[in-house]
Protein backbone atom coordinates (compact mmCIF):
# COMPACT_ATOMS: atom_id res chain seq x y z
CA UNK A 1 0.00 0.00 0.00
CA UNK A 2 1.51 3.53 -0.95
CA UNK A 3 1.80 5.91 2.20
CA UNK A 4 0.80 8.58 0.72
CA UNK A 5 -1.55 9.85 -1.56
CA UNK A 6 0.92 10.76 -4.81
CA UNK A 7 0.16 13.61 -7.39
CA UNK A 8 1.39 12.49 -10.77
CA UNK A 9 4.45 14.16 -12.75
CA UNK A 10 3.05 16.12 -15.55
CA UNK A 11 1.40 14.98 -18.53
CA UNK A 12 0.82 16.62 -21.72
CA UNK A 13 1.13 15.22 -25.58
CA UNK A 14 4.83 14.94 -26.36
CA UNK A 15 5.97 17.61 -29.17
CA UNK A 16 6.44 16.14 -32.61
CA UNK A 17 9.82 16.77 -33.53
CA UNK A 18 9.64 18.33 -37.31
CA UNK A 19 12.69 16.33 -39.49
CA UNK A 20 12.82 19.69 -41.29
CA UNK A 21 16.68 19.95 -42.72
CA UNK A 22 18.95 21.48 -40.41
CA UNK A 23 17.73 20.44 -36.83
CA UNK A 24 19.49 18.13 -35.12
CA UNK A 25 16.90 15.18 -35.04
CA UNK A 26 16.92 14.85 -38.36
CA UNK A 27 20.59 13.81 -38.90
CA UNK A 28 21.01 11.98 -35.80
CA UNK A 29 17.93 9.86 -37.01
CA UNK A 30 19.52 9.29 -40.06
CA UNK A 31 22.27 8.12 -38.73
CA UNK A 32 20.64 5.63 -36.76
CA UNK A 33 18.72 4.38 -39.79
CA UNK A 34 21.87 3.61 -41.73
CA UNK A 35 23.39 2.07 -38.87
CA UNK A 36 20.75 -0.23 -38.14
CA UNK A 37 20.40 -0.73 -42.14
CA UNK A 38 23.58 -1.82 -41.76
CA UNK A 39 22.96 -4.75 -39.04
CA UNK A 40 21.62 -7.92 -39.16
CA UNK A 41 19.49 -8.27 -36.18
CA UNK A 42 18.85 -11.72 -34.68
CA UNK A 43 15.30 -11.28 -32.46
CA UNK A 44 14.33 -13.15 -29.87
CA UNK A 45 10.61 -13.78 -28.95
CA UNK A 46 10.60 -12.78 -25.28
CA UNK A 47 9.16 -15.37 -22.50
CA UNK A 48 9.52 -14.72 -18.47
CA UNK A 49 11.96 -12.25 -19.42
CA UNK A 50 14.41 -14.54 -21.29
CA UNK A 51 15.14 -14.21 -24.57
CA UNK A 52 14.15 -17.40 -26.45
CA UNK A 53 15.90 -18.32 -29.55
CA UNK A 54 14.41 -21.23 -31.97
CA UNK A 55 16.69 -21.85 -34.79
CA UNK A 56 13.93 -21.94 -37.03
CA UNK A 57 14.21 -18.30 -38.10
CA UNK A 58 12.42 -15.93 -41.25
CA UNK A 59 14.25 -12.72 -42.21
CA UNK A 60 12.48 -9.38 -41.49
CA UNK A 61 11.69 -7.80 -45.26
CA UNK A 62 11.96 -3.94 -45.40
CA UNK A 63 9.01 -3.69 -47.89
CA UNK A 64 10.48 -0.62 -49.42
CA UNK A 65 13.73 -2.85 -50.24
CA UNK A 66 13.04 -6.60 -50.13
CA UNK A 67 16.48 -8.06 -50.71
CA UNK A 68 18.14 -5.61 -47.70
CA UNK A 69 18.70 -8.57 -44.84
CA UNK A 70 18.52 -6.27 -41.93
CA UNK A 71 17.66 -9.49 -39.10
CA UNK A 72 15.49 -12.23 -38.75
CA UNK A 73 13.11 -13.44 -36.06
CA UNK A 74 12.96 -16.60 -34.45
CA UNK A 75 9.59 -18.53 -34.97
CA UNK A 76 7.91 -20.43 -31.44
CA UNK A 77 5.75 -22.93 -31.41
CA UNK A 78 3.19 -24.54 -29.62
CA UNK A 79 5.20 -25.52 -26.73
CA UNK A 80 6.15 -21.38 -26.52
CA UNK A 81 2.48 -20.47 -26.03
CA UNK A 82 1.87 -23.03 -23.30
CA UNK A 83 4.81 -21.65 -21.45
CA UNK A 84 4.00 -17.90 -21.96
CA UNK A 85 0.42 -18.85 -20.87
CA UNK A 86 2.26 -20.55 -17.74
CA UNK A 87 4.81 -17.39 -16.93
CA UNK A 88 1.99 -15.01 -17.39
CA UNK A 89 0.27 -16.91 -14.61
CA UNK A 90 2.96 -17.36 -12.24
CA UNK A 91 3.97 -13.84 -12.47
CA UNK A 92 0.35 -13.01 -11.65
CA UNK A 93 0.26 -13.31 -8.09
CA UNK A 94 3.08 -10.58 -7.70
CA UNK A 95 1.94 -8.37 -10.70
CA UNK A 96 -1.64 -7.89 -9.22
CA UNK A 97 -1.06 -6.72 -6.09
CA UNK A 98 1.99 -4.30 -6.90
CA UNK A 99 1.18 -0.63 -5.73
CA UNK A 100 -0.06 1.37 -8.60
CA UNK A 101 2.64 4.08 -7.86
CA UNK A 102 5.12 1.59 -9.00
CA UNK A 103 3.31 -0.49 -11.85
CA UNK A 104 2.85 3.90 -13.03
CA UNK A 105 6.23 4.37 -12.72
CA UNK A 106 7.62 1.68 -14.66
CA UNK A 107 5.26 2.52 -18.25
CA UNK A 108 6.13 6.60 -17.13
CA UNK A 109 10.03 5.49 -17.28
CA UNK A 110 9.32 3.42 -20.83
CA UNK A 111 8.02 6.69 -22.11
CA UNK A 112 10.37 8.40 -21.43
CA UNK A 113 12.88 6.22 -22.44
CA UNK A 114 11.13 6.42 -26.07
CA UNK A 115 11.08 10.39 -25.99
CA UNK A 116 14.73 9.90 -25.23
CA UNK A 117 17.20 7.52 -25.75
CA UNK A 118 15.46 4.91 -27.26
CA UNK A 119 13.45 7.42 -30.15
CA UNK A 120 15.79 7.48 -32.89
CA UNK A 121 16.19 3.50 -32.37
CA UNK A 122 11.85 2.64 -32.45
CA UNK A 123 11.29 5.59 -35.35
CA UNK A 124 13.95 4.15 -37.43
CA UNK A 125 13.00 0.40 -36.65
CA UNK A 126 9.42 1.36 -37.79
CA UNK A 127 11.02 3.36 -41.24
CA UNK A 128 12.85 -0.06 -41.68
CA UNK A 129 10.40 -2.78 -41.36
CA UNK A 130 7.10 -0.76 -41.51
CA UNK A 131 8.15 1.67 -44.45
CA UNK A 132 6.93 4.67 -42.86
CA UNK A 133 8.40 8.00 -43.17
CA UNK A 134 10.51 9.91 -40.71
CA UNK A 135 7.01 11.78 -40.16
CA UNK A 136 4.69 9.41 -39.95
CA UNK A 137 6.72 7.32 -38.01
CA UNK A 138 7.77 10.30 -35.39
CA UNK A 139 4.27 10.80 -34.71
CA UNK A 140 3.38 6.56 -34.21
CA UNK A 141 6.27 5.06 -32.97
CA UNK A 142 7.62 7.85 -30.79
CA UNK A 143 4.58 10.35 -30.15
CA UNK A 144 1.94 8.18 -29.79
CA UNK A 145 3.11 5.85 -27.93
CA UNK A 146 4.84 8.04 -25.51
CA UNK A 147 1.51 9.47 -25.25
CA UNK A 148 -0.18 6.22 -24.72
CA UNK A 149 2.14 5.11 -22.16
CA UNK A 150 1.89 8.26 -20.03
CA UNK A 151 -2.15 9.38 -20.46
CA UNK A 152 -3.21 5.60 -19.35
CA UNK A 153 -1.06 6.51 -16.07
CA UNK A 154 -3.24 9.53 -15.80
CA UNK A 155 -6.66 7.59 -16.64
CA UNK A 156 -5.62 5.36 -14.09
CA UNK A 157 -5.33 7.12 -11.34
CA UNK A 158 -8.87 8.89 -12.49
CA UNK A 159 -10.59 5.42 -12.59
CA UNK A 160 -8.95 4.43 -8.98
CA UNK A 161 -10.11 8.36 -7.94
CA UNK A 162 -13.88 7.21 -9.04
CA UNK A 163 -15.27 6.15 -5.83
CA UNK A 164 -19.09 5.81 -4.71
CA UNK A 165 -20.73 8.01 -2.10
CA UNK A 166 -20.17 6.64 1.59
CA UNK A 167 -23.06 7.67 4.54
CA UNK A 168 -22.64 7.77 8.48
CA UNK A 169 -21.15 4.74 9.47
CA UNK A 170 -20.35 3.07 6.70
CA UNK A 171 -17.56 3.32 4.01
CA UNK A 172 -17.90 2.44 0.55
CA UNK A 173 -14.62 1.61 -1.44
CA UNK A 174 -14.18 0.31 -5.08
CA UNK A 175 -10.78 -1.86 -5.55
CA UNK A 176 -10.82 -1.83 -9.48
CA UNK A 177 -9.20 -5.54 -9.67
CA UNK A 178 -7.01 -6.51 -12.45
CA UNK A 179 -8.56 -9.36 -14.72
CA UNK A 180 -8.82 -12.92 -13.06
CA UNK A 181 -6.50 -14.73 -15.29
CA UNK A 182 -3.70 -13.62 -18.65
CA UNK A 183 -4.74 -11.27 -21.20
CA UNK A 184 -4.13 -12.07 -24.89
CA UNK A 185 -3.06 -8.81 -27.11
CA UNK A 186 -2.99 -9.52 -30.42
CA UNK A 187 -1.52 -6.38 -32.52
CA UNK A 188 -1.13 -5.20 -36.55
CA UNK A 189 1.66 -4.73 -38.49
CA UNK A 190 0.82 -0.54 -39.32
CA UNK A 191 1.22 0.70 -36.11
CA UNK A 192 4.02 0.42 -33.71
CA UNK A 193 2.15 2.74 -31.00
CA UNK A 194 -0.78 0.28 -31.18
CA UNK A 195 1.45 -2.80 -31.21
CA UNK A 196 2.85 -1.34 -27.99
CA UNK A 197 -0.37 -0.38 -26.20
CA UNK A 198 -2.16 -3.19 -26.64
CA UNK A 199 -0.36 -5.31 -23.78
CA UNK A 200 0.90 -2.27 -22.03
CA UNK A 201 -2.35 -1.14 -20.79
CA UNK A 202 -3.66 -4.18 -19.85
CA UNK A 203 -0.63 -4.48 -18.29
CA UNK A 204 -0.63 -1.15 -16.19
CA UNK A 205 -3.98 -2.20 -14.77
CA UNK A 206 -2.40 -5.26 -12.69
CA UNK A 207 -3.09 -7.43 -15.66
CA UNK A 208 -0.72 -10.39 -16.90
CA UNK A 209 -0.22 -10.86 -20.76
CA UNK A 210 1.07 -13.05 -23.64
CA UNK A 211 1.89 -10.58 -26.82
CA UNK A 212 1.40 -11.59 -30.17
CA UNK A 213 2.86 -8.87 -32.45
CA UNK A 214 2.16 -9.29 -36.10
CA UNK A 215 5.02 -10.98 -38.34
CA UNK A 216 5.21 -7.39 -40.28
CA UNK A 217 5.83 -5.22 -37.01
CA UNK A 218 8.51 -7.81 -35.13
CA UNK A 219 11.16 -5.55 -35.80
CA UNK A 220 9.99 -2.67 -33.90
CA UNK A 221 8.11 -4.82 -31.47
CA UNK A 222 11.38 -5.98 -30.62
CA UNK A 223 12.79 -2.05 -29.45
CA UNK A 224 9.26 -2.25 -27.36
CA UNK A 225 10.21 -5.11 -25.47
CA UNK A 226 13.59 -3.89 -25.01
CA UNK A 227 12.14 -0.56 -23.87
CA UNK A 228 9.45 -2.55 -21.45
CA UNK A 229 12.88 -4.27 -19.98
CA UNK A 230 14.69 -1.94 -19.45
CA UNK A 231 11.96 0.67 -17.91
CA UNK A 232 11.98 -2.35 -15.15
CA UNK A 233 8.86 -4.04 -16.10
CA UNK A 234 9.03 -7.72 -14.15
CA UNK A 235 9.53 -11.52 -15.73
CA UNK A 236 6.63 -12.85 -17.05
CA UNK A 237 4.17 -9.63 -16.77
CA UNK A 238 4.19 -9.00 -20.87
CA UNK A 239 5.46 -12.58 -22.81
CA UNK A 240 6.04 -11.59 -26.87
CA UNK A 241 6.02 -14.79 -28.62
CA UNK A 242 5.93 -15.09 -32.68
CA UNK A 243 4.26 -18.31 -33.47
CA UNK A 244 1.54 -19.11 -35.69
CA UNK A 245 -1.45 -17.02 -35.35
CA UNK A 246 -4.45 -19.54 -35.66
CA UNK A 247 -2.98 -22.67 -33.66
CA UNK A 248 -1.53 -19.79 -30.83
CA UNK A 249 -5.73 -18.62 -31.24
CA UNK A 250 -6.72 -22.24 -30.72
CA UNK A 251 -4.39 -22.89 -27.76
CA UNK A 252 -5.27 -19.26 -25.92
CA UNK A 253 -8.74 -19.13 -26.86
CA UNK A 254 -8.74 -22.97 -24.47
CA UNK A 255 -7.05 -22.13 -22.13
CA UNK A 256 -9.65 -22.15 -18.57
CA UNK A 257 -7.52 -18.53 -17.40
CA UNK A 258 -8.11 -16.67 -20.38
CA UNK A 259 -9.66 -13.52 -19.11
CA UNK A 260 -9.67 -11.08 -22.23
CA UNK A 261 -8.59 -10.57 -25.63
CA UNK A 262 -6.97 -7.38 -26.50
CA UNK A 263 -6.81 -7.02 -30.78
CA UNK A 264 -6.47 -4.67 -33.53
CA UNK A 265 -6.28 -6.23 -37.07
CA UNK A 266 -8.83 -6.91 -39.40
CA UNK A 267 -12.74 -7.57 -39.19
CA UNK A 268 -12.24 -11.41 -40.69
CA UNK A 269 -9.82 -12.42 -37.90
CA UNK A 270 -11.59 -10.12 -35.07
CA UNK A 271 -15.14 -11.86 -35.96
CA UNK A 272 -13.35 -15.49 -36.20
CA UNK A 273 -11.76 -14.92 -32.69
CA UNK A 274 -15.44 -13.95 -31.18
CA UNK A 275 -16.79 -17.28 -32.55
CA UNK A 276 -14.15 -18.93 -30.89
CA UNK A 277 -14.42 -17.65 -27.67
CA UNK A 278 -17.95 -17.91 -27.88
CA UNK A 279 -17.84 -22.09 -28.94
CA UNK A 280 -15.83 -22.08 -26.03
CA UNK A 281 -17.49 -20.43 -23.15
CA UNK A 282 -18.00 -23.18 -20.88
CA UNK A 283 -14.05 -23.45 -20.48
CA UNK A 284 -13.98 -20.51 -18.77
CA UNK A 285 -13.39 -19.87 -15.44
CA UNK A 286 -14.67 -16.09 -16.16
CA UNK A 287 -16.50 -13.84 -19.00
CA UNK A 288 -13.75 -12.70 -21.05
CA UNK A 289 -13.42 -9.41 -22.12
CA UNK A 290 -13.55 -8.68 -25.99
CA UNK A 291 -12.13 -5.58 -27.24
CA UNK A 292 -11.08 -5.48 -30.93
CA UNK A 293 -10.58 -2.19 -33.30
CA UNK A 294 -10.89 -3.42 -36.66
CA UNK A 295 -11.47 -2.26 -40.08
CA UNK A 296 -12.57 0.98 -41.85
CA UNK A 297 -14.30 2.02 -45.23
CA UNK A 298 -13.49 5.63 -44.23
CA UNK A 299 -15.46 8.50 -45.82
CA UNK A 300 -14.99 12.36 -46.92
CA UNK A 301 -17.97 13.71 -48.04
CA UNK A 302 -18.56 17.07 -49.14
CA UNK A 303 -21.15 19.88 -49.84
CA UNK A 304 -21.43 22.06 -52.96
CA UNK A 305 -20.05 25.54 -51.40
CA UNK A 306 -16.91 23.68 -49.78
CA UNK A 307 -13.40 24.71 -50.09
CA UNK A 308 -12.29 22.27 -53.15
CA UNK A 309 -8.27 22.77 -52.71
CA UNK A 310 -9.20 21.74 -48.46
CA UNK A 311 -11.09 19.18 -49.86
CA UNK A 312 -8.62 17.93 -52.28
CA UNK A 313 -5.36 18.47 -49.61
CA UNK A 314 -7.88 16.18 -46.95
CA UNK A 315 -7.96 13.21 -49.49
CA UNK A 316 -4.54 13.60 -50.46
CA UNK A 317 -3.30 13.46 -46.83
CA UNK A 318 -5.83 11.44 -45.66
CA UNK A 319 -6.12 8.54 -48.32
CA UNK A 320 -2.36 8.33 -49.18
CA UNK A 321 -0.06 9.13 -46.41
CA UNK A 322 1.53 5.62 -45.06
CA UNK A 323 0.17 4.49 -48.33
CA UNK A 324 -3.35 4.56 -46.79
CA UNK A 325 -2.46 1.63 -44.46
CA UNK A 326 -4.16 3.19 -41.73
CA UNK A 327 -7.72 1.79 -40.58
CA UNK A 328 -8.58 6.08 -40.56
CA UNK A 329 -7.44 6.09 -43.94
CA UNK A 330 -9.97 8.02 -46.28
CA UNK A 331 -11.23 5.39 -49.20
CA UNK A 332 -14.32 6.64 -50.56
CA UNK A 333 -15.17 10.21 -51.17
CA UNK A 334 -18.85 11.46 -51.82
CA UNK A 335 -18.29 14.76 -54.43
CA UNK A 336 -21.17 16.99 -55.52
CA UNK A 337 -21.01 16.76 -59.52
CA UNK A 338 -20.64 20.36 -59.91
CA UNK A 339 -17.59 20.68 -58.17
CA UNK A 340 -15.55 17.63 -59.46
CA UNK A 341 -13.32 19.53 -62.17
CA UNK A 342 -11.98 22.07 -59.06
CA UNK A 343 -11.46 19.23 -56.40
CA UNK A 344 -10.20 17.01 -59.31
CA UNK A 345 -8.17 19.76 -60.45
CA UNK A 346 -6.34 20.42 -57.55
CA UNK A 347 -5.72 16.57 -56.29
CA UNK A 348 -4.16 15.74 -59.92
CA UNK A 349 -2.09 19.21 -59.30
CA UNK A 350 -0.90 18.04 -55.76
CA UNK A 351 -0.53 14.17 -56.29
CA UNK A 352 1.79 14.83 -59.44
CA UNK A 353 3.74 16.11 -57.26
CA UNK A 354 3.95 13.31 -54.76
CA UNK A 355 7.20 11.33 -54.30
CA UNK A 356 7.59 7.67 -53.52
CA UNK A 357 10.40 5.63 -52.79
CA UNK A 358 12.50 4.99 -49.59
CA UNK A 359 12.02 6.64 -46.00
CA UNK A 360 15.40 6.82 -45.92
CA UNK A 361 14.84 9.88 -48.67
CA UNK A 362 13.13 12.49 -46.41
CA UNK A 363 11.60 13.96 -49.68
CA UNK A 364 9.60 11.30 -49.95
CA UNK A 365 5.87 11.88 -49.20
CA UNK A 366 4.84 7.95 -50.08
CA UNK A 367 7.03 4.28 -49.91
CA UNK A 368 5.73 0.97 -49.81
CA UNK A 369 3.15 -1.54 -48.98
CA UNK A 370 3.88 -4.16 -46.54
CA UNK A 371 3.68 -6.75 -47.87
CA UNK A 372 3.67 -9.01 -51.07
CA UNK A 373 0.02 -10.80 -50.45
CA UNK A 374 -0.59 -6.96 -49.94
CA UNK A 375 0.44 -5.50 -52.95
CA UNK A 376 -0.90 -8.30 -54.85
CA UNK A 377 -4.02 -7.88 -53.63
CA UNK A 378 -4.59 -4.01 -54.48
CA UNK A 379 -2.92 -4.51 -57.87
CA UNK A 380 -5.60 -6.92 -58.73
CA UNK A 381 -8.36 -4.26 -57.11
CA UNK A 382 -6.45 -1.84 -59.70
CA UNK A 383 -6.71 -4.13 -62.65
CA UNK A 384 -10.48 -4.90 -62.24
CA UNK A 385 -11.18 -1.34 -62.06
CA UNK A 386 -8.96 -0.71 -65.39
CA UNK A 387 -11.07 -2.84 -66.85
CA UNK A 388 -14.13 -2.45 -65.47
CA UNK A 389 -16.72 0.30 -67.40
CA UNK A 390 -18.43 1.75 -64.46
CA UNK A 391 -14.89 2.71 -63.50
CA UNK A 392 -11.97 5.71 -64.83
CA UNK A 393 -8.37 5.79 -63.00
CA UNK A 394 -8.55 9.51 -62.35
CA UNK A 395 -4.50 9.17 -61.11
CA UNK A 396 -2.05 6.58 -60.78
CA UNK A 397 -2.65 3.43 -61.47
CA UNK A 398 0.66 1.80 -62.02
CA UNK A 399 2.54 -1.02 -59.55
CA UNK A 400 5.91 -2.23 -59.20
CA UNK A 401 7.50 -5.07 -56.46
CA UNK A 402 10.59 -5.73 -57.90
CA UNK A 403 12.70 -3.50 -55.50
CA UNK A 404 9.89 -2.90 -53.08
CA UNK A 405 6.24 -3.22 -52.68
CA UNK A 406 5.24 0.27 -54.32
CA UNK A 407 1.72 0.74 -55.61
CA UNK A 408 0.81 4.47 -57.10
CA UNK A 409 -1.14 6.74 -55.32
CA UNK A 410 -4.46 5.91 -57.43
CA UNK A 411 -7.75 7.67 -57.42
CA UNK A 412 -10.67 5.58 -59.36
CA UNK A 413 -14.11 7.32 -60.45
CA UNK A 414 -16.52 5.37 -60.29
CA UNK A 415 -20.32 5.59 -61.56
CA UNK A 416 -21.56 3.03 -59.31
CA UNK A 417 -21.79 4.19 -55.43
CA UNK A 418 -21.65 0.43 -54.57
CA UNK A 419 -18.50 -0.56 -56.89
CA UNK A 420 -16.36 -3.18 -54.85
CA UNK A 421 -13.60 -0.19 -53.67
CA UNK A 422 -16.73 1.88 -52.60
CA UNK A 423 -17.47 -0.69 -50.10
CA UNK A 424 -14.38 -2.67 -49.22
CA UNK A 425 -11.70 -2.44 -47.24
CA UNK A 426 -8.77 -2.25 -49.74
CA UNK A 427 -5.74 -1.02 -46.92
CA UNK A 428 -3.60 0.64 -49.35
CA UNK A 429 -3.50 3.85 -51.60
CA UNK A 430 -5.93 3.29 -53.36
CA UNK A 431 -8.96 6.41 -53.18
CA UNK A 432 -12.42 5.59 -55.15
CA UNK A 433 -15.06 8.47 -55.81
CA UNK A 434 -18.35 8.90 -56.33
CA UNK A 435 -19.91 12.04 -58.06
CA UNK A 436 -23.56 12.97 -56.71
CA UNK A 437 -26.46 15.46 -57.60
CA UNK A 438 -25.95 18.37 -56.42
CA UNK A 439 -29.14 18.82 -55.11
CA UNK A 440 -29.20 15.29 -53.72
CA UNK A 441 -27.05 15.68 -51.50
CA UNK A 442 -29.12 14.41 -48.12
CA UNK A 443 -29.56 11.72 -50.46
CA UNK A 444 -26.27 10.81 -50.34
CA UNK A 445 -25.57 10.72 -46.71
CA UNK A 446 -28.32 8.17 -46.51
CA UNK A 447 -26.29 6.09 -49.42
CA UNK A 448 -22.91 7.10 -47.53
CA UNK A 449 -24.45 5.56 -44.82
CA UNK A 450 -25.63 2.22 -45.67
CA UNK A 451 -23.04 1.23 -48.36
CA UNK A 452 -20.08 0.01 -46.20
CA UNK A 453 -20.13 -2.53 -42.99
CA UNK A 454 -17.81 -0.35 -41.29
CA UNK A 455 -18.49 2.54 -39.00
CA UNK A 456 -14.27 3.97 -38.25
CA UNK A 457 -14.07 7.11 -39.54
CA UNK A 458 -15.13 9.79 -41.84
CA UNK A 459 -15.21 13.71 -42.61
CA UNK A 460 -17.75 16.17 -43.73
CA UNK A 461 -17.02 19.15 -45.85
CA UNK A 462 -19.26 22.14 -45.40
CA UNK A 463 -19.26 25.78 -44.39
CA UNK A 464 -23.13 25.92 -44.26
CA UNK A 465 -23.88 25.11 -40.81
CA UNK A 466 -27.53 23.60 -41.46
CA UNK A 467 -25.90 21.38 -44.03
CA UNK A 468 -23.09 20.80 -40.95
CA UNK A 469 -26.01 19.77 -38.61
CA UNK A 470 -28.02 18.09 -40.72
CA UNK A 471 -24.53 15.43 -42.38
CA UNK A 472 -23.42 15.20 -38.24
CA UNK A 473 -27.11 13.72 -37.14
CA UNK A 474 -27.22 11.62 -40.71
CA UNK A 475 -24.06 9.96 -40.21
CA UNK A 476 -24.36 9.79 -36.43
CA UNK A 477 -23.74 6.25 -37.02
CA UNK A 478 -21.33 6.13 -40.25
CA UNK A 479 -18.02 6.87 -38.05
CA UNK A 480 -16.69 6.07 -34.09
CA UNK A 481 -14.43 9.26 -35.32
CA UNK A 482 -16.14 11.60 -37.13
CA UNK A 483 -14.64 14.84 -38.88
CA UNK A 484 -15.96 18.42 -39.85
CA UNK A 485 -13.50 20.05 -42.15
CA UNK A 486 -10.32 17.86 -41.87
CA UNK A 487 -8.99 14.43 -42.75
CA UNK A 488 -10.31 11.89 -41.38
CA UNK A 489 -7.14 10.53 -40.00
CA UNK A 490 -4.65 11.67 -37.38
CA UNK A 491 -6.62 11.10 -33.58
CA UNK A 492 -4.29 12.06 -31.11
CA UNK A 493 -4.65 10.36 -27.54
CA UNK A 494 -6.44 12.53 -25.28
CA UNK A 495 -7.57 14.68 -27.86
CA UNK A 496 -9.79 11.95 -30.00
CA UNK A 497 -10.11 8.88 -28.34
CA UNK A 498 -10.22 6.22 -31.16
CA UNK A 499 -12.41 3.41 -32.61
CA UNK A 500 -15.75 2.67 -34.08
CA UNK A 501 -18.28 0.47 -34.11
CA UNK A 502 -20.66 -1.64 -36.55
CA UNK A 503 -18.11 -3.50 -38.14
CA UNK A 504 -15.04 -1.58 -37.31
CA UNK A 505 -14.98 -2.67 -33.50
CA UNK A 506 -15.99 -2.63 -30.12
CA UNK A 507 -15.40 1.12 -30.07
CA UNK A 508 -13.96 1.03 -26.49
CA UNK A 509 -11.62 4.18 -27.19
CA UNK A 510 -8.06 3.79 -27.41
CA UNK A 511 -6.27 6.08 -25.47
CA UNK A 512 -9.18 7.08 -23.21
CA UNK A 513 -10.31 5.80 -20.07
CA UNK A 514 -12.97 3.98 -21.36
CA UNK A 515 -9.94 1.33 -23.05
CA UNK A 516 -8.82 1.07 -18.94
CA UNK A 517 -12.40 0.16 -17.48
CA UNK A 518 -12.33 -3.11 -19.67
CA UNK A 519 -9.09 -4.49 -17.80
CA UNK A 520 -10.08 -4.11 -14.52
CA UNK A 521 -13.24 -5.84 -12.47
CA UNK A 522 -14.05 -3.68 -9.64
CA UNK A 523 -14.60 -5.35 -6.26
CA UNK A 524 -17.46 -3.34 -4.12
CA UNK A 525 -16.31 -3.49 -0.37
CA UNK A 526 -19.11 -1.99 2.04
CA UNK A 527 -17.53 -1.43 5.45
CA UNK A 528 -20.00 -0.61 8.22
CA UNK A 529 -18.04 0.96 11.53
CA UNK A 530 -20.34 -0.26 14.16
CA UNK A 531 -22.83 -3.34 13.28
CA UNK A 532 -26.34 -3.50 14.08
CA UNK A 533 -27.04 -5.91 17.19
CA UNK A 534 -30.82 -6.09 16.67
CA UNK A 535 -32.65 -7.50 13.90
CA UNK A 536 -36.22 -5.54 14.21
CA UNK A 537 -37.31 -2.37 12.33
CA UNK A 538 -39.39 0.83 13.93
CA UNK A 539 -42.55 0.19 11.99
CA UNK A 540 -42.03 -3.40 13.33
CA UNK A 541 -43.63 -1.78 16.75
P1 LIG B 1 -4.56 -8.78 -39.63
O1 LIG B 1 -5.96 -9.00 -39.18
O2 LIG B 1 -4.07 -9.50 -40.83
O3 LIG B 1 -3.55 -9.19 -38.45
C1 LIG B 1 -3.70 -8.63 -37.15
C2 LIG B 1 -3.13 -9.60 -36.15
O4 LIG B 1 -3.95 -10.75 -36.11
C3 LIG B 1 -1.71 -10.07 -36.48
O5 LIG B 1 -0.96 -10.13 -35.30
C4 LIG B 1 -1.95 -11.45 -37.06
O6 LIG B 1 -0.86 -12.32 -36.94
C5 LIG B 1 -3.12 -11.91 -36.23
N1 LIG B 1 -3.89 -13.00 -36.84
C6 LIG B 1 -4.02 -13.31 -38.14
N2 LIG B 1 -4.80 -14.37 -38.29
C7 LIG B 1 -5.21 -14.74 -37.05
C8 LIG B 1 -6.03 -15.79 -36.55
N3 LIG B 1 -6.60 -16.66 -37.35
N4 LIG B 1 -6.25 -15.84 -35.22
C9 LIG B 1 -5.68 -14.94 -34.38
N5 LIG B 1 -4.86 -13.95 -34.80
C10 LIG B 1 -4.64 -13.84 -36.12
O7 LIG B 1 -4.38 -7.20 -39.77
P2 LIG B 1 -3.09 -6.37 -40.25
O8 LIG B 1 -2.91 -6.56 -41.72
O9 LIG B 1 -1.92 -6.61 -39.36
O10 LIG B 1 -3.59 -4.89 -39.94
C11 LIG B 1 -4.46 -4.23 -40.77
C12 LIG B 1 -5.88 -4.31 -40.27
O11 LIG B 1 -5.97 -3.76 -38.96
C13 LIG B 1 -6.84 -3.48 -41.11
O12 LIG B 1 -8.05 -4.17 -41.26
C14 LIG B 1 -7.02 -2.23 -40.27
O13 LIG B 1 -8.22 -1.52 -40.53
C15 LIG B 1 -6.98 -2.78 -38.90
N6 LIG B 1 -6.61 -1.76 -37.92
C16 LIG B 1 -7.61 -1.21 -37.18
C17 LIG B 1 -7.32 -0.21 -36.26
C18 LIG B 1 -8.41 0.41 -35.43
O14 LIG B 1 -8.10 1.11 -34.48
N7 LIG B 1 -9.68 0.19 -35.76
C19 LIG B 1 -6.01 0.22 -36.11
C20 LIG B 1 -5.01 -0.38 -36.87
C21 LIG B 1 -5.32 -1.37 -37.77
Amino acid sequence: MPKGMFALPPIDNEPIKSYAPGSPERESLQSTYDTMWNETWDIPMVINGKEVRTGNTQRVLPPHDHQQNVGSYHLGTNEHVTESIETALKARARWSSMSAQNRAAIFLKAADLIAGPYRDRINAATMIAQSKTAFQTEIDAACELIDFLRFNVKYMYEIYQDQPSSSDGIWNRLEYRPLEGFIFAISPFNFTAIAGNLPASAALLGNVVVWKPSFHQIYSAHVIMEVFQEAGLPDGVINMIFTDPQETADLVFAHPDFAGIHFTGSTRVFKNIWKTIGNNIDKYKTYPRIVGETGGKDFVWMYKEANALAVATALNRGAFEFQGQKCSAASRAYIPRSRWEDVKGHLVDQLSTVTMGSPRDFSNFMTAVIHEASFDKLAAYIDRAKDSNECEIVFGGNYDKSKGYFIEPTVILTRNPHYETMEEELFGPVLTIYLYEDSEWEASLQLLDETSIYALTGAIFSDDRYVVERATKALENAAGNFYVNDKPTGAVVNQQPFGGARASGTNDKAGSKLNLLRWCSPRMVKETFVSPTDYTYPFMT
